[in-house]
């Protein structure tokens, strides 16, 4: 391989894992300043991080190391077995909460690990309850209350026979109680207060419990919905957490993916599957190695664009598996050759970009970014 050329291609370069397709950059102290914007925001609550899904497509291990460095102690995942890859990277004095709660048959593995369940309905507190008893010990947990979502969490009618199971139920330790809101990034929606009302009133019927229902929307309702503990997720990994307004959190990612290969095609050519795009003029093209199997979604099939340099590489014809061509008519020729990256979340381009391009949300596209890419952590 000629080095030298390398060298000189302009964009950027690839950071050390020479050859890689694309490169996802993770930039830590980016995701660090988040953190403690929130938790100043959120203070004198405490501010836990939600690392489920692999932090929205991140590095679970990574994220949470670094957040546990900047005093979080509170860890958010979905699922019982992100719980359990996480446990061994971070000190015991860090506690991982899982928010759906356990399948049944976990119990056991959950309470050896140190893990505390979400419990979202009386069912799950037996089998919690019932899993103390059968190993003498009090097993930590947190409820969850379903306030209007309809999702998650102890629905109305379950609550009078929840708070008589907790009265005798002597293996369980409640650390706190929380919800979760629909509508928190839409500081006009009457849901977001409507819920904090029937929090109010669940947290009569249990009193002397820590609260927590905000989640990255939710830090900016105000302090009435900071409580005991807030929980963001999509805010620490630079997403904006209100809908409408200029986002105030540092991006953390930054994706360049290379050119597989550039060509020149006369007026009347198709481009891509279906023949979904037919030149109208000689144009140049580069083919771009990310697809929909790299989390570019096929909504971005004629939408959106890549970057080089600054310039602006519209996305034509349909998004491939592996690939998408863009037309780089505005680089001067030769700029773009096999290797070069270009951006596509970056200075540029941000995420919520591309989610509006593609029809979706931020989440979507973080959580989508594929495993193909090479990582980078700054
Ligand atoms: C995912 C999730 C969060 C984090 O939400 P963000 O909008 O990403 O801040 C918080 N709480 C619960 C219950 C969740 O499912």
């Amino acid at each position: 391989m000629d080095i030298t050329i390398l060298d000189r291609q302009p964009c950027h370069r690839s950071p050390g894992t020479e050859g890689m397709p694309g490169y996802l950059t993770v930039d830590l102290a980016a995701l660090a300043r988040n953190y403690e914007k929130l938790a100043t925001a959120a203070a004198p609550a405490r501010t836990a991080a939600v690392v489920k899904a692999d932090a929205y497509g991140l590095g679970a291990e990574q994220v949470a190391m670094k957040l546990y460095a900047h005093g979080c102690r509170h860890f958010f995942v979905a699922q019982f077995g992100e719980a359990l890859r996480l446990r061994p990277c971070l000190p015991l004095d860090a506690d991982i909460f899982v928010l759906n709660g356990l399948q049944p048959g976990n119990e056991r593995a959950c309470a050896q690990a140190g893990i505390v369940p979400v419990v979202n309905s009386l069912e799950q507190l037996q089998h919690w309850s019932r899993a103390g008893q059968s190993l003498n010990s009090r097993l930590r947990t947190v409820v969850q209350f379903d306030t209007g979502m309809s999702r998650l969490g102890v629905p109305p009618n379950e609550r009078l026979a929840l708070a008589e199971a907790l009265q005798d139920a002597g293996f369980i330790e409640l650390l706190f109680i929380m919800s979760h809101l629909a509508c928190a990034d839409d500081v006009e929606s009457a849901q977001n207060n409507a819920q904090l009302a029937e929090m109010s009133r669940i947290a009569a019927e249990f009193p002397g419990f820590d609260i927590c229902v905000a989640n990255s929307g939710g830090i900016f309702l105000g302090d009435a919905y900071h409580c005991a503990l807030v929980r963001p997720g999509i805010a620490l990994y630079g997403g904006a957490p209100t809908a409408g307004i200029q986002n105030p959190m540092e991006a953390v990612v930054r994706l360049d993916v290379a050119v597989v290969q550039t060509r020149s095609v006369p007026a009347g050519a198709s481009v891509g599957y279906s023949g979904g795009h037919v030149t109208t003029a000689e144009t140049r093209l580069a083919t771009i190695a990310a697809g929909y199997a790299d989390g570019l979604p096929r909504s971005l099939s004629g939408k959106g664009a890549v970057y080089c340099d600054g310039n602006r590489l519209p996305i034509v014809g349909c998004v491939s598996m592996d690939s998408i061509t863009v037309d780089i008519s505005a680089l001067p020729e030769g700029q773009l050759r096999l290797g070069t990256l270009v951006e596509i979340l970056g200075p540029n381009q941000t995420l919520e970009d591309v989610a509006r391009d593609a029809g979706t949300i931020s989440y979507e596209i973080l959580t989508g970014l594929g495993s193909r890419y090479g990582r980078r952590y700054v």
